[in-house]
């Protein structure tokens, strides 16, 4: 399976909590999709002939910009690769960007699945995010994108400052009543040199405790999976028929190329791996599409053996035991005994000679992989 990923870098404004690359300057847009266009070229060898299982646009805001440049780049790549009839194309999307025009728009230019941010149906919850939009924006377009793309995807976050178990159960509550097939549910993580990180620093702003965020992480689990979601993957839920396979794939180590400042790209052939990266630099990239690299490396068997235990355990695809006790640095100590703590904990599972994360390991998953590479 070929994937490809799409950063579209733009954002009206910075939400409080967020660290990705982005600028709030757009009017970049048009020449960004002509530097687009001429990495695409650049690039075309990697994906001629290929057939393109799953295209993410994300960002940034993708549903930012105008409908016609997507679709333009939907059909350079055409001419290059092959689209797949059943393809996945998910566009990453903002409530106040969604009106019925612009939801028509994207799916007569080939996006069949929407992920929305929404991140919360509760005024008081979105202001605290720092969010552009409103509760009453966020029922709205759940509710108009289901009429209209049989796939939809909604962000929602717990943890945000004043939030309580009270207002996270009304957030699943009327998640659970819209019942898009695919929910993400992220916990808000303090990333440095964001706006929120520096309220916290100065004590303007206390967030929910460790504590409390995994009391709301497990509530919503219970509701989620209770409503008939599937848990599978650490932050995912789907119902059946909807987990996100560009996602998917790229946990599973599938091959991907990604476009735009900031795209990561991991390509596979039979004797090798490599992992490489645009630049994080907007400028960079409009003055230079196809040389502006941050970093390029082929991956050695250690890294192989890192990742595939950390994706593995995320998307509870089963480690053998015998492969975490071959691909570990010799010397490191004993597995048995970090097998046995992990199941002493309650955090793993082992049938057939398979580790699996159990629900209440999820919560751990990098501190189990990190136990399981490392001892
Ligand atoms: S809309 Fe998304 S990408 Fe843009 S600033 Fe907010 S969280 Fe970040």
């Amino acid at each position: 399976m070929l994937s490809l990923y799409v950063h579209i870098p733009f954002c009206r404004e910075r939400c409080l909590y967020c660290d990705f690359f982005l600028v709030t300057r757009v009017d970049h847009v048009g020449h960004f999709f002509e530097a687009l266009a001429e990495e695409t070229r650049a690039k075309a060898e990697l994906i001629r002939g290929k057939k393109i299982d799953a295209i993410h646009f994300g960002g940034g805001t993708p549903s930012l910009v105008p409908v016609s440049f997507i679709s333009g780049w939907l059909e350079q790549i055409e001419g290059i690769a092959h689209i797949a009839p059943d393809a996945e194309i998910t566009l990453e999307a903002n409530p106040e960007d969604l009106d019925i025009r612009k939801l028509e728009e994207l799916r007569a230019a080939g996006i069949n699945r929407l992920s929305i941010g929404v991140q919360s149906f509760v005024d008081r919850k979105l202001r605290a995010l720092g969010r552009a939009h409103s509760a009453e924006d966020s029922v709205r377009t759940v509710s108009q994108a289901m009429e209209r793309f049989n796939s939809v995807s909604i962000d929602l976050m717990c943890g945000a400052e004043g939030e309580d178990e009270g207002e996270w159960e009304a957030d699943l509550q009327i998640a659970l009543r819209l019942r898009p097939p695919h929910v993400s549910v992220y916990m808000l993580t303090l990333e440095q040199k964001t706006r929120l990180w520096r309220d916290v620093g100065k004590g303007r702003i206390v967030l929910p405790g460790e504590e409390e965020q995994a009391a709301m992480y497990e509530c919503a689990r219970q509701r989620l999976t209770a409503g008939g979601f599937r848990h599978y993957e650490v932050s995912n839920y789907a119902l059946e028929g909807h987990h996100s396979r560009y996602n998917l794939s790229s946990w599973m180590r599938e091959p991907y190329v990604g476009f735009g400042p900031s795209a990561h790209s991991f390509m596979v052939t039979d004797d090798r791996q490599t992992r490489f990266s645009n630049a994080l630099s907007l400028m960079g990239y409009l003055a230079d599409p196809a040389g502006a690299v941050d970093f390029s490396e082929v991956l050695g068997a250690e890294q192989r053996f890192d990742e595939e235990v950390f994706l593995s355990l995320r998307i509870k695809r089963g480690l053998p035991v015998e492969f975490l006790r071959n691909g570990r640095a010799p010397g490191s100590p004993g597995l048995d005994a970090e097998l046995g703590g992990l199941l002493e904990k309650g955090w793993i599972s082992i049938d057939d000679g398979l580790v699996t994360l159990t629900e209440s390991g999820f919560l751990f998953a990098d501190l189990v992989a990190a136990g399981l590479i490392h001892g």
